[in-house]
């Protein structure tokens, strides 16, 4: 591969103190070190519902996920997952807490996902969505959702859903 800063050759090379081979510019001396990525996202709930969305490209497409997608440079981790819901759903949140995290090791990709309230009534399927839905527990079409992550998630919310968790029903903002 070329430097990304100066477009030289690299050379995959083990650098002092580290155990990872690294590419380093041979003519810069550039380290293009690759760490995993930021997804940011929401779980959506208004009463007793949780809203997902339907996917409009692939991975999954055509199956229910959560709204999300990466953060990009200069937001927060609350600034990306509002702006993702806004793009992909048209929804105003209020984000009530950090829900819980999700690692994908294999693609080096790491979640973050807000659960948070739905603040407005005009939501509806935009960016890669071709349509958004409330479920309640009962209704979440298990068969098809997107990714293990979003399973995950919907899990962990069905459980505290069926536990009457408090934060689940400070619904009215
Ligand atoms: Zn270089």
């Amino acid at each position: 591969m070329y430097c990304i800063k100066c477009g030289g050759k690299t050379k995959s090379d083990i650098i002092n103190g580290d155990n990872i081979p690294r590419n380093r510019c041979e003519a810069c001396n550039y380290i293009h070190y690759i760490n995993p990525k930021i997804i940011v996202g929401a779980l959506p709930f208004r009463y007793d519902k949780v809203l997902l969305c339907k996917r409009d490209i692939n991975p999954g497409f055509g199956k229910w996920t959560l709204p999300s997608g990466f953060m990009e440079m200069g937001e927060s981790l609350e600034q990306g997952a509002e702006r993702e819901a806004k793009e992909e759903a048209n929804l105003k949140l209020k984000l009530n807490k950090l829900y819980g995290t999700y690692s994908i090791p294999r693609i080096g990709q790491v979640l973050f996902i807000f659960i948070a309230n739905i603040l407005n009534e005009d939501f509806r399927a935009a960016d890669e969505t071709s349509e958004v839905k409330l479920f309640s527990v009962s209704e979440i079409p298990w068969e098809k959702i997107a990714f293990p992550s979003v399973e995950f998630f919907l899990k962990n919310y069905t459980r505290d859903f069926l536990n009457g968790k408090n934060f689940l029903f400070h619904s009215n903002f």
